[in-house]
């Protein structure tokens, strides 16, 4: 148990001092009698679906998730994709030109991306040959400054999970924000880290509806942290952030687990068929093992492999820039008819 953990020594001067915006529907919290009349927010009394502001925090859908996942609502927190959670942490713990990140590539590039645009310094430390996060060197990097730590587990583009006694040591003993980002969580056969939300006071958690559960043009992102996490980037969210027909969308696609679940497995046959047909490909010299909707490979010579699958209509990712990732490519799991011709156009090439 972390005992002597503070998040108010972490939160920028300023956000603790903030008092957010105070939306119409933010201060009218009691809006479930039918005969109440708004007049409050300006809008468009004629209904059509969507005249009125969304639900700044969403309550439908946390109920859902909560339900689903086994956390309280105020342990949620929503954004516009997991994108807006991540840039949200940045902005309420990392002060501009002060403080630093710790990042381990190979990984997600909007990490880099985020710490950039805050004007934070991205601190970076390569995974170890078989993409496991080096504690030692990791601690070694870290300073009074060192605000969060991004875990991407299972990872992209590596495809893989880092072990739970590597992520335990780091939630232990970095004394910063570790952000476990799960985005892939449900193709994996590895636990999520939520149940260990009480444990760990400095443990946050990103998960998203665009990947497992097939809504990556809603951007809807997920937040699970403690509370007191969660009250501190609520004061800094946009008030209506997640828009009504996303929300609804959500909630429909929530409600349809069954459907989830059935396309995960699917996915991951699709994964075994295209793994084991990859391997009948000459130029192929490496497939990483993958707990996740896509796989990494590494080829003779990535950039032309890539350039010969545009010419025929196929588009993957070349990685082949990344450290670690020297001519590799990632390729997302596809439908059946959509992997056999891949499978097909890697024959042909
Ligand atoms: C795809 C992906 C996300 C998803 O971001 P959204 O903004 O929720 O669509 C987050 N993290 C990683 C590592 C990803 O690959």
């Amino acid at each position: 148990m972390i005992t002597d953990f503070n998040i108010n020594s972490l939160v920028r001067a300023n956000i603790k001092e903030l008092k957010s915006y105070s939306s119409a529907r933010d201060e009218y919290k009691d809006a479930t009698t039918k005969e109440v009349i708004f007049l409050d927010a300006n809008e468009n009394p004629f209904e059509n679906g969507v005249n009125r502001y969304p639900d700044p925090q969403q309550h439908a859908v946390k109920t859902l998730l909560s339900e689903m996942k086994n956390v309280e609502t105020g342990n949620i927190l929503l954004g516009n994709g997991s994108d807006e959670v991540l840039d949200l942490l940045f902005r309420a713990f990392c002060e501009p030109n002060v403080d630093n990140v710790i990042t381990l590539p190979p990984t997600y590039g909007m990490y880099a991306v985020l710490a950039s645009i805050n004007a934070i310094e991205n601190r970076t430390v390569l995974l170890s040959d078989n993409f496991q996060p080096r504690v030692d060197s990791i601690l070694k990097a870290v300073d009074a400054q060192s605000k969060i730590l991004f875990l991407c587990s299972p990872n992209n583009p590596t495809g893989n999970s880092f072990s739970i006694e590597t992520i335990e040591a780091l939630l232990l003993r970095f004394r910063g924000l570790v952000v476990i980002d799960e985005a892939y969580i449900d193709f994996s056969d590895e636990k999520s880290w939520l149940e260990k939300l009480k444990k760990y006071p400095n443990l946050v958690i990103t998960q998203t509806l665009s990947k497992a559960y097939g809504l990556a043009g809603i951007r809807l992102g997920v937040c699970y942290a403690s509370q007191q996490i969660i009250a501190i980037l609520n004061t800094i969210k946009p008030p209506y952030n997640i828009n009504e027909l996303s929300q609804q969308s959500a909630i429909e696609r929530l409600l349809q687990s069954d459907e989830v679940v059935q396309e995960i497995v699917k996915i991951k046959e699709e994964r075994a068929y295209l793994v084991s047909n990859l391997k009948t490909i000459n130029y192929v010299q490496e497939i990483y093992p993958s707990a996740c909707n896509f796989v990494l490979i590494k080829v003779d010579n990535a950039t032309k492999r890539y350039d010969q699958l545009i010419t025929k209509g196929i588009v993957i990712r070349n990685r082949t820039s990344q450290p670690l990732c020297e001519n590799c490519l990632r390729l997302t799991v596809g439908t059946r008819l959509e992997n056999s011709r891949l499978i097909q156009v890697l024959k042909e090439i």
